[in-house]
Parts: structure tokens; C-alpha cells; sequence
């Protein structure tokens, strides 16, 4: 009998816990659904996936089918419901075992199920946590509940306590088959439109797991700007103030393990500093989010968060509309909100200040910022996304509930005013 991976977002064949664990246990096979449910309007308005994003994952189902072709592995992408499309090619392809990513937030969780119940109960459905860095069974805390509120107090149990696990690889598969075409849907296709790239984008790059490897190869090791990464993150303009890896983070093209080890070696034959550090140390606030939603599960989407805040909070049809356009009073939330609208890219500095802005300044509903962003981000990330909105809002985890002082921070962060002529 053979064996089928269902790809959602893990979408690289290193490093990965469900394609390993298949590839053991006989002939295996790959599925990707585009999901139409995915650029459906949500309640806000917004489409849950805009073009960016998508024109993202096309590409990186490209990237991952060529991969898996040279893996001997026969790959079958379609638009559809996974619970609609899986069933016949369990039966076509005489599948018994499923193996996925285990997820627990609210709408993955529903499809994961209706899946179970429309296939034969003689198919066995194996999930895998792989989207951590540091795994669940790994972290000093036993239950969710027992996840600290405060960051810093999970960082640290985790960084004294807890292993990264190695990275994982397999040898391709044996045997030989003929690839079936892979037909891959276009914007039109998911009801999107086509649109031109702009040029002056500081994510200039292409989805997919060759191009994130290549980003973290130019990133570590060509230009070496990671030695200096902590002292350019609050950067604006241009490709080498971060990383950028966080798109190919965001739907699994690139593990959050394989670039702690990319650290590390880095760390042994060029240079171990505060910068190099400081890169771990953002991939655990990534961590500490998903904790966070797998802790309060759905008060993450809630009005009043995970603090169960009761504020009163405005839904202004007109400062939406000036917000999303970048025609607010504030030059620096405008230029970051057109940056967004025109590249599905906006700095963690600039994320920091509109979202602050929108739910502090102006006292609206933050959950309308957070499906916006939901929508044009080319990195949205479930977790990162709402709790990074949480916390900028006063209903998460930020112990200090912070409010920015816009002006300040353009003086600051943009003193030349460069960014925002851009
Ligand atoms: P780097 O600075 O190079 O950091 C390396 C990696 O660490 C990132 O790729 C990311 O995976 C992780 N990281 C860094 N900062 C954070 C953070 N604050 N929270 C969680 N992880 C972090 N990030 C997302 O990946 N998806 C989102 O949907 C998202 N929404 C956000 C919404 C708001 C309101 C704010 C303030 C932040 C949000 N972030 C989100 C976090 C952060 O802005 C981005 O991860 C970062 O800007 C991505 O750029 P980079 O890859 O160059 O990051």
C-alpha cells in the first residue's frame, strides 16, 4: 500500500518531519490542494489571500514540484477542498496512511476532521508538529496552560532547557516514474489579478525552497550581513536591514531549524556576536506566538484578546479607507501603508507603528488591522500575525502596553526622510 503526504504549510521536501516519516514506511506520493476557501471575502471584507501572497505560493508549488520530481516522488496539485479531492486519490492511488502537519488553530483543525471523516477508516492519519523551533515535547512546559505570559520567561526556560533538534534528510525515492504534468493555477484561476512586480520592493524575491536557500546563502555567507543583523533590523529601505526569510517561514519553504543551524555554523567559521544571537532570538518570538494561540486558542481572533481586554474600540468606514490608502494626518504610517498596498512587504518597524497607530491612536478595531494585514501580507503567519496585533493593541502580551509616538519614531528610524520619499 502506499503512503501520501498532504502538503499545507510545509512546503519543502528538507527537513521535513511528514515526508520523512512517509518515505520509511513505503512508496509514497504528494498532495497539494489550493483551497478555494483561502481567497474567499472574510467577514471585514478583505480577501482572506491577496495576489502577492498567492503569486508567492504559486511559485513555490512550482519550486516544490520540481523537488519532489527529482525525489521520485509523484505529486498531484489541484483547486479544491482537500476533503473533496483526497478521497480519490486514496482510492485511485490505493493509499492507507495520510501524513500532514498538525495544526490546532480553529479553521485547520475543521478541515483536518472533515478530511478524517470522508476517508475510509482503514486510512490512518499521522500529524506532525514541524513548524516549531523549538518542538512541544522538547519545551520545559508540560501542558499549553503552563506557557508564561511574559516572553521573556519562556525564552529563557526554553534557551536553558531545551534542544533544537537536528535537521532531517532522506535519500530520493527509489524507482522511476513517468511525472504527471503538474498543473499549477494561475491569479485568474483563484479569482485574483495579475499585476506587475514593483522594482523598488525591499522583497524583491520568488517563493519557493531553492529561494530561500539562495536568500540565506547571500544573506549568511555572500555578503555576511548577518554579523550585523541586530544593528540593521529596524532598517526601511532595501533587501539587507533583516533577513526577509519570513515569507519562506511562513508557508514552510524554509524550516525554522535549518536556519538555527545555518546560525550556528556561521557562528563557528565566520563570527558569534550579539547580531548572530539576535536572529535565534527572533525565531523564538516566532515560537513564543504559536505557543501563545495554541495556550488562548481562538481569544487570539477575539475583540478583547487574550487578556480579555473590555475596551470600547470605533470601526470609522473613513479612517479605514484613509489607513488602507496611506492618506492619514502621519507621513510615516502613509508610507508604510503604501508600501504594503503596493508589495505585500512592510518592516517589523513599520508593522510596529501602523498597527499602534490604527488601534491606539485612533482607537479602532484591531482585529480589522490584523485581516488586512491577514490579506496583504506575503508573510502572513496565523500566529505572528494576530499575536503581534494583540500585543501592539493592548490585548496580548506586551506587559508595558506601549503606544508609539508616530512622529518620534519617523525622526528616529526615517531622519532623512528617504523611506518615505520612496
Ligand atoms: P528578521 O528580523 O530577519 O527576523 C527573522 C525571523 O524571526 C523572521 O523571519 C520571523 O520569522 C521571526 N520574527 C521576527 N520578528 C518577529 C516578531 N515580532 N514576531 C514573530 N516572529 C518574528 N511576522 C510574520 O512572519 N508573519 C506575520 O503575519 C506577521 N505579522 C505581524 C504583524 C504586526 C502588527 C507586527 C508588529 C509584526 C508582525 N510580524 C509577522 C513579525 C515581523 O514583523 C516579521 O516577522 C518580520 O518583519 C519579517 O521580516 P524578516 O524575515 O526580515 O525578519
Amino acid at each position: 500500500m502506499n503512503k501520501l503526504v498532504w502538503f499545507t504549510t510545509n512546503l519543502r521536501v528538507h527537513d521535513n518531519r511528514c515526508l520523512h516519516e512517509a518515505l520509511r514506511k513505503g512508496f509514497t506520493q504528494a498532495v497539494y490542494c489550493f483551497d478555494p476557501r483561502h481567497y474567499e471575502t472574510e467577514p471585514f471584507g478583505f480577501k482572506k489571500t491577496e495576489r502577492y501572497r498567492t503569486q508567492f505560493l504559486i511559485e513555490t508549488v512550482r519550486d516544490l514540484a520540481d523537488q519532489l520530481t527529482f525525489q521520485n516522488i509523484p505529486f498531484h496539485v489541484a483547486i479544491g477542498k482537500p476533503e473533496e479531492l483526497i478521497p480519490a486519490i486514496i482510492t485511485e492511488q490505493k493509499i492507507d496512511a495520510i501524513y500532514h502537519q498538525r495544526e490546532w488553530t480553529t479553521e485547520e483543525v475543521q478541515v483536518q476532521k472533515a478530511l478524517r471523516k470522508v476517508i475510509p477508516s482503514e486510512a490512518k492519519m499521522f500529524s506532525y508538529y514541524d513548524q516549531f523551533l523549538f518542538h512541544p515535547n522538547d519545551i520545559p512546559f508540560k501542558e499549553a496552560q503552563e506557557i508564561p505570559e511574559v516572553f521573556t520567561v519562556f525564552r529563557k526556560a526554553c534557551e536553558k532547557n531545551a534542544q533544537i533538534r537536528p535537521v532531517l534528510t532522506h535519500k530520493a525515492q527509489e524507482g522511476s516514474f513517468k511525472p504527471p504534468r503538474v498543473d499549477l493555477p494561475d491569479l485568474n484561476r483563484l479569482g485574483l489579478t495579475e499585476f506587475e512586480r514593483d522594482p523598488r520592493s525591499a522583497f524583491p524575491f520568488l517563493g519557493g525552497a531553492s529561494q530561500a536557500m539562495q536568500r540565506l546563502d547571500s544573506y549568511f555567507w555572500e555578503t555576511k550581513q548577518l554579523r550585523y543583523y541586530k544593528k540593521t533590523r529596524n532598517g526601511l529601505v532595501g533587501t539587507s536591514y533583516s533577513s526577509k526569510l519570513s515569507p519562506w517561514l511562513a508557508n514552510g519553504s524554509i524550516s525554522a531549524r535549518q536556519i538555527y543551524w545555518e546560525v550556528r555554523r556561521f557562528e563557528r567559521e565566520v563570527v558569534k556576536n550579539q547580531d548572530t544571537y539576535w536572529l535565534i532570538f527572533e525565531l523564538i518570538w516566532r515560537d513564543y506566538f504559536k505557543y501563545v494561540s495554541m495556550k488562548h486558542g481562538s481569544k487570539i481572533f477575539q475583540i478583547g484578546g487574550i487578556r480579555e481586554r473590555d475596551y470600547t474600540w470605533d470601526r470609522d468606514l473613513e479612517r479605514r479607507q484613509q489607513w488602507i490608502d496611506g492618506t492619514t494626518p502621519e507621513p510615516f504610517v502613509n508610507a508604510n501603508m503604501k508600501e504594503l498596498a503596493a508589495t505585500g512587504w512592510m518592516s517589523n518597524r513599520g508593522r510596529q507603528n501602523v498597527s499602534s497607530y490604527w488601534a491606539k491612536e485612533w482607537g479602532q478595531d484591531w482585529r480589522i488591522g490584523a485581516a488586512y494585514f491577514e490579506s496583504m501580507l506575503l508573510d502572513y503567519d496565523v500566529h505572528s500575525n494576530w499575536g503581534n496585533w494583540m500585543y501592539n493593541s493592548g490585548v496580548g502580551n506586551d506587559p508595558r502596553d506601549r503606544k508609539f509616538n508616530i512622529q518620534s519614531q519617523a525622526q528616529r528610524y526615517d531622519p532623512s526622510g528617504t523611506f518615505q520619499r520612496l
